[in-house]
């Protein structure tokens, strides 16, 4: 089922990490803000509406922080959903994985799909993702949680998978991985090449900030084909973010184009995970499509916005229209070509010869358990 089928409504809780991670996406620009949740009050319009407009009750929690770092919010989130739509519901959460014992009893009684940003092995999840408390080692942590969800799971309906970022560090041992992560109890993994974060401007207009971010690509591609066949021998599904519409067929990259909501901290409808930030989202502003109005309690649209996002498929972008794997890819993915060109139908070419070769090698494949993150 290609990835634009995952249709749910998102709550980006909180700004508040408790990791520092390397490469994060938005640290600079969170770190200029005070920080701030999600308030309830729109968590719970914001289910109301889509429950009202929507088939899907799948509920998810995501950054721009941590978001059990807002744990009662967290619960009282799920609650609410739990009263409006009863068993119908299913929830999914992306975090460090850096939580408290009572936050993961909590997780293994009430949640479905628990994504971990993990990034492998101790040496790197270290290097990469330290710690905020003086740059401790973050993976006995996480180690201990995942082993500890895996071992209590039973026959509850829950999955604990891993969503890697690929870097210069980890391109080169992604069997080592695969191996590291099963030994783990992770049976699904999710692998994402980095890409630059989100600061004022597009990279386009930023010299030297994509070199920051580097990744070989061709090495990323080789060995991820190697170890994707290898996983497979396993018993473990080992995906990419460029094969993360080859389950099927699709025009557009993913739920962006829908758009779905997901509702931000500062009371803004965002329909992207880069998009974080209502009030300043500089470049990104054309994913901010709506407004929580607090005077009249309702969310206010822009229609302009949603039908740009809308429209934006293979058949409208020139560079898409006579490419082998357009319905496997569906124009990848709108937040990082926005991000570094500027554009909603900008182009990354050297992701897109990594799509083609990957397309060719593995081709389309059967529906995958979980879609990506
Ligand atoms: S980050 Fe990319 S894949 Fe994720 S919602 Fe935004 S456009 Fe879609
Ligand atoms: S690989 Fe590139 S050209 Fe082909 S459909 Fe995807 S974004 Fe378009």
């Amino acid at each position: 089922m290609p990835h634009c089928n995952k249709q749910m409504i998102s709550f980006f809780l909180t700004t508040r990490c408790n990791l520092r991670c390397v490469y994060c996406y938005n640290s600079k620009e969170r770190a200029k803000v005070q920080e701030k949740s999600l308030p309830l009050e729109i968590a719970k319009a914001g289910i109301d509406e889509y429950f009202a407009n929507n088939k899907s009750r799948h509920i998810r929690f995501y950054g721009p922080g941590e978001p059990t770092m807002e744990f009662e919010l967290m619960k009282h989130i799920v609650g609410y959903a739990k009263e409006k739509a009863g068993d119908a519901v299913t929830t999914e959460l992306q975090t460090n994985g850096a939580f408290s014992p009572k936050v993961r009893e909590w997780i293994l009684n009430n949640l479905n799909i628990v994504w971990i940003s993990f990034d492998g092995t101790p040496d790197i999840q270290n290097t990469q993702r330290p710690m905020g408390d003086h740059l401790a080692d973050s993976s006995p942590i996480i180690e201990e949680n995942v082993i500890w969800l895996n071992e209590h799971r039973g026959a509850r309906n829950l999955m604990i998978g891993a969503r890697v970022t690929m870097t210069d560090l980890n391109v080169n041992r992604q069997i080592e991985m695969v191996d590291y992560f099963n030994s783990l109890g992770i049976k699904y993994i999710w692998t994402d090449p980095i890409f630059p974060e989100v600061r004022q401007r597009p990279v386009c207009d930023d010299s030297g900030r994509a070199e920051m971010f580097h990744i070989d690509l061709d090495a990323y591609v080789k060995n991820f084909i190697e170890a994707t066949r290898y996983a497979k021998t396993k018993g473990v599904f080992y995906g990419s973010f460029l094969t993360c519409n080859f389950d099927g067929e699709a025009k557009t990259n993913c739920r962006a184009c829908t758009p779905v909501p997901h509702l931000t901290t500062d009371g803004y409808v965002s329909a992207c995970d880069m998009a974080l930030d209502g009030e300043d989202a500089y470049h990104m502003n054309c994913f901010i499509y709506g407004k929580w109005d607090a005077e009249n309690k309702k969310f206010v649209y822009d229609t302009d916005k949603i039908k740009a996002l809308q429209n934006r498929n293979v058949d409208t972008m020139e560079h898409c229209r006579h490419c082998i794997a357009k319905l496997h890819c569906g124009g990848h993915c709108l937040g990082e070509i926005q991000n570094e060109t500027g554009r909603l139908d900008g182009q990354k070419p050297d992701t897109c010869k990594a799509i083609r070769t990957l397309y060719k090698e593995l081709g389309a494949c059967e529906t995958y358990d979980y879609m990506h993150p």
